[in-house]
């Protein structure tokens, strides 16, 4: 894909600082971290969001993000961390080539302190669900 910067990292025009590479799989730190080891890994061939990804990838993704997410907890010595996918701009995504960020987290961090939220009646909340169970029919 002309014009993406995750695409020509795969190719190597553009440097990186590589993690780890697998025959369909590439993880790199976060140019922009918000935690040092702050790991992006994405699918070799450019698919754009969570919906492009065929199934196919599937079990290679979660197994590299599974060995990498280990490595990356030891190596930063995290007690935690978060698996995150910004899909579309709305949610934040600014690369439109799928991405997982790795997320190295601590106790008391301070990260990600987003208030919940709660629904105006249980009601409401059985009606969304509906809602989705409707939009999951074929
Ligand atoms: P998004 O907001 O699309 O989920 O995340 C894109 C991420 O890619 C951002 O966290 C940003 O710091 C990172 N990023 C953007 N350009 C580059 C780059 O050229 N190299 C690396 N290593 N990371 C990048
Ligand atoms: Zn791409």
């Amino acid at each position: 894909m002309e014009n993406c910067i995750f695409c020509k990292i795969v190719t190597k025009e553009s440097p990186c600082a590589e993690v780890y590479s697998g025959e369909h799989v590439l993880a790199f730190l976060d140019i922009g971290p918000i935690a040092p080891g702050h790991t992006l890994v994405i699918p070799k061939t450019h698919y754009s969001n969570l919906w492009d990804v065929p199934a196919s990838l599937a079990a290679e993704l979660f197994t590299s993000m599974q060995k990498i997410g280990g490595a990356l907890m030891e190596a930063t010595r995290a007690t935690g961390m978060n698996v995150v996918m910004n899909n579309f701009p709305s949610a934040g995504q600014v690369v439109m080539h799928a991405h997982w960020h790795l997320i190295p987290r601590f106790d008391g961090d301070g990260l990600f302190q987003v208030a919940q939220q709660q629904y105006a009646s249980r009601e409401a909340m059985y009606d969304m669900a509906a809602a989705m169970q409707r939009a999951l029919q074929p």
